[in-house]
């Protein structure tokens, strides 16, 4: 067995029968299919997916999850297809293993619109979570190996995109395992100088933290014993060098308002040791008033458990005291991805689609009322799911008004429901419009009024002289189109 097959093995918190066997036989596979491949670092193209499979097996993730991790690049980059996956692993990893492919084949447009299509794309092809865990860990091992990516404004694409969209899809998943570093990374490329003010600021902090926590978790473990409380289990957090940037500006600087740059978190069997370990921390400090937070009773938008409470150490020091059971400790680090997790395994025919009935709802509860659109037509979509299957709901509803289509380059275009190749053209440049003389989809030559489908790969066939057709008016559906059409026919 190679070191890389075991260090993934390794990093598992549980293996049973058949994983090491499966894992190592799809390590090999890919490793034959990358060959020569190089990554821009100069190393062999397989430490990438090697790396994510070892994050996926780190954060638990199922067999599948972790074999298609090894094999997500391989039907795009190599000659393997689909079919030889399904072969030698199975249904679910090839499920996996395209739908990772089909998001990578999205191309960044440099517009908002685009992080917006990235977004609802994500959601809306992903219909098993584990595509988009795959794509957050291939994600974060891009980020951390990403001062191999040459020029600067690449790496600075990435990165946004990275802020815009992946962060943010697993902060809603609740996935932080994948959040505080994702955004950590790009924050660093985006803003070098804030990303060293802070990172410096929790620095100076954190000598004098790390001794009051120190002395609060010693005080803690003999008043716990005192009331009883003898199982439990105690790690300390510190705020993500973002998330604490963030903070630090909504308190306008003010570093001695933020009360949990610093935590220190309590495990505990059940939920009612919970609210016993917060009556025994609540009597024994003094309580920052206010600061009492039951995310047990009401939890985040996302499905963040915890009771939360501020106390003023016998040093003078704030802190912040996180109190849980170990199972919300699982899923919140996990989030929506725990269902797949060996932890906690649920009987796979359940499990397609269930991931969205369970998290999206949630997610349509946030307090700021600010619930993004795309999230307003997937709940929408999910409301209308009880006759029909979720998928089909949700293809039916989500897709109600807007499609998707490709470009021959892989770039995503998103257009109203009847558009046609004509209104591609368009959407695309007003001058592939105006020299139209066909259109391709998916390889065939189609009329210029067809109506696409969500999926299509549309090539437009232009030819020098051109010109657009007052009859094209009464079959396109976007006023850009139009407004373009009508402004050729004039000159
Ligand atoms: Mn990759």
């Amino acid at each position: 067995m190679t070191d890389p097959i075991r260090a993934i093995l390794e990093a598992m918190p549980e293996q049973h029968q058949g994983d090491r066997e499966a894992i190592g036989r799809a390590y090999q596979f890919a490793e034959a299919a990358h060959g020569n491949e190089k990554r821009k670092s100069g190393e062999p193209y397989i430490t990438h997916p090697a790396a994510i499979a070892k994050t996926l097996a780190a954060v638990g993730m199922d067999r599948d999850t972790i074999i298609a991790g090894i094999l997500h690049d391989t039907i795009e980059d190599t000659a393997t297809t689909a079919d030889d996956i399904e072969k030698e692993f199975g249904k679910t990893v090839r499920f996996l293993v395209e739908g990772v492919t089909k998001l990578s084949k999205l191309k960044y447009r440099g517009l908002d619109r685009h992080f917006e299509s990235l977004r609802r794309l994500l959601v809306a092809t992903a219909a098993d979570i584990r595509v988009i865990i795959i794509k957050l860990a291939d994600r974060l091992h891009n980020m951390e190996t990403i001062s191999f990516v040459e020029p600067e404004s690449k790496r600075i694409r990435i990165a946004k995109e990275t802020m815009e969209v992946y962060a943010p899809i697993a902060e809603r998943l609740g996935v932080t395992t994948f959040k505080r570093p994702l955004e950590d990374l790009a924050f660093q490329i985006l803003q070098p100088g804030d990303y060293q003010d802070a990172e410096q600021a929790i620095n100076v902090q954190r000598s004098e933290m790390e001794d009051a926590l120190d002395a609060a978790l010693r005080d803690v473990k003999k008043d716990l014993a005192k009331a009883g409380i003898r199982n439990f289990s105690t790690e300390r957090r510190i705020k993500g060098v973002y998330s604490f940037w963030k903070k630090l500006a909504e308190k306008d600087g003010h570093i001695e308002k933020i009360y949990d740059l610093f935590a220190l978190r309590i495990i505990v069997p059940t939920i009612e040791d919970c609210y016993r370990v917060l009556g025994v921390v609540q009597h024994a400090y003094r309580p920052v008033p206010g600061r009492v937070r039951d995310y047990i009773a009401s939890p985040k938008p996302n499905g963040y458990k915890s009771l939360h409470t501020a106390v003023i150490t016998g040093r003078g020091v704030t802190i912040e005291i996180q109190i849980l059971t170990a199972d919300m400790h699982h899923e919140n680090q996990f989030g929506a991805a725990s269902h797949y997790t060996y932890k906690e395994q649920t009987p796979r025919g359940a499990a397609s689609g269930l991931w969205l009935r369970k998290v999206v709802p949630r997610l349509m509860k946030s307090k700021t009322g600010q619930t993004p659109k795309w999230l307003k037509d997937l709940g929408t979509a999910i409301e209308h799911a009880e006759h029909q299957t979720l998928e089909e709901a949700l293809k039916e509803d989500f897709f109600a008004e807007r499609m998707f289509v490709f470009t021959p380059k892989g770039d995503v275009i998103d257009l109203p429901v009847g558009a046609t190749p004509v209104d591609l053209a368009y959407a695309v440049h007003s001058v592939l419009g105006d020299t139209m003389a066909g259109a391709r989809v998916n390889g065939k030559m189609v009329a210029i009024d067809s109506e696409l489908k969500n999926g299509d790969k549309v090539e437009v066939v232009t030819k020098k002289g051109a010109r657009p057709n007052k009859k094209w008016l009464e079959f396109v559906k976007t006023t850009g189109a139009k407004k373009h059409i009508r402004s050729a026919l004039k000159t």
